[in-house]
């Protein structure tokens, strides 16, 4: 007999990750409502408070208003209309390529950018860590996969050097690991990508709106801009909106326009998302996107340094994904159910999205917290850590 849901589902219940969604009524801001009660908001990567900002709502309503509410169709088809080719000139612009590309999501853009440029005869390179949608990008694909221990680019150099010769190698990293919260060695893999005639992806989910002098992402906060073969981010962070792209040169964006499954088989991003990416951009090249920016990484550095003060191990990044290293599974969840009896919203993480033994809590802060909100919250995450013995 073929095995029952319910057996399935009661295997994933006794291994303790089980999974389900939380309702939050109202907006993301930085206080949400659930269950009727108050919460501190530390799991949102809506970091610079974009989502709920009056510019995008505005821009949102008013291209509703003007372009409907749908595209109707696919890139190819009918679904190209003026405010996609004007979204991909302002990310070109902000990401200082020659074109750019919209997907609909970062999970449709890993996974088409991928499989388009590498198939059979091909390798990815792939840290250890990068995003899910990077390893099913590279699943995706035909190509060989080889995964490199994180951020070791001693390691990726012996790799690239035993696979000279493949018809094209792929070196894909996040520029801010989603997990962990810290950045990857850019400039290094420039170098070897440069020396072993690779390509470099980097997704840059967390850091694109939030690193660099004029937010430009990982890239432009070591000095690597023009190293970067796919600038690849997403709208649905830091900017406040849905979607994604890859910043590429023209011919790279042709060969994704002829290739990228995800992007030629599914209808495009609606009116009404484009507007709000375009204000978004225009916003943080603003003294305002500027000003968040700092009070972001600002909070970052003190709820880091708060958290270790009271015992706890948090990585060693600087960004603001601050990870609060549990351990086992149960305990992390117990952590995060006793933490919403505090008042405090912050998620746990559990396999396959980081390894057994590795769970944590992954709390983000936004630029919009203020630092009695943080203070506030460390107090009751030492008191319950205590309790749990993770601090
Ligand atoms: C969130 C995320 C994605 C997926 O982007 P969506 O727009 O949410 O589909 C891809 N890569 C990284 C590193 C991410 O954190």
């Amino acid at each position: 007999m073929s095995r029952s849901i319910q057996d399935e589902l009661n295997q994933i219940i006794c291994q303790g990750l089980y999974r389900t969604t939380r309702t939050i009524s109202g907006c993301q801001s930085k206080w949400v409502e659930m269950d009727g009660r108050k919460l501190l908001l530390l799991c949102s990567n809506n970091y610079l408070g974009l989502a709920d900002h009056p510019t995008l709502i505005k821009a949102s309503i008013k291209a509703a208003e003007q372009f409907g509410t749908s595209s109707g169709a696919s890139r190819l088809v009918s679904g190209t209309m003026e405010l996609h080719e004007q979204l991909e000139q302002e990310v070109a612009r902000f990401k200082q390529t020659e074109a750019a590309l919209v997907f609909n999501s970062g999970y449709a853009a890993n996974t088409g950018i991928i499989a388009a440029l590498a198939s059979r005869g091909d390798v990815i390179f792939s840290d250890r860590i990068n995003h899910a949608s990077i390893v099913d990008g590279a699943l995706l694909s035909g190509a060989r996969l080889v995964r490199y221990p994180h951020n070791d680019v001693v390691a990726l150099a012996n790799l690239l050097e035993k696979h000279r010769g493949s018809k094209r190698c792929l070196v894909v990293t996040d520029g801010v690991f989603s997990m962990d919260g810290d950045i990857a060695p850019l400039k290094e893999l420039v170098a070897l990508k440069n020396t072993y005639d690779a390509m470099l992806m980097v997704d840059d989910a967390h850091g694109s709106g939030v690193l660099g002098a004029n937010g430009r992402g990982s890239a432009e906060l070591l000095g690597v801009m023009g190293g970067v073969d796919i600038h690849m981010g997403t709208f649905g962070k830091a900017l406040g909106s849905f979607g994604a792209y890859a910043a590429v040169s023209g011919e790279l964006r042709e060969l994704l326009v002829n290739r990228a499954r995800s992007f030629i088989f599914s209808t495009s991003l609606p009116p009404a998302v484009l507007a709000a990416s375009l204000a978004a951009l225009e916003l943080v090249s603003t003294a305002e996107g500027n000003e968040l920016r700092h009070r972001l990484l600002s909070n970052a550095l003190r709820f880091r340094d708060m958290l270790a003060a009271a015992g706890f191990s948090v990585g060693n990044g600087f960004t603001q994904i601050v990870p609060i290293m549990c351990g086992a599974a149960d305990v992390t969840m117990r952590f995060s159910e006793l933490l919403l009896d505090e008042g405090i919203y912050v998620q746990g993480i559990r396999p396959p999205t980081v390894p057994a033994g590795a769970c944590r809590l992954r709390c983000t802060v936004m630029a919009t917290h203020s630092d009695e909100d943080l203070a506030w919250a460390v107090e009751r995450i030492a008191t319950v850590g205590r309790r749990l013995g993770v601090a």
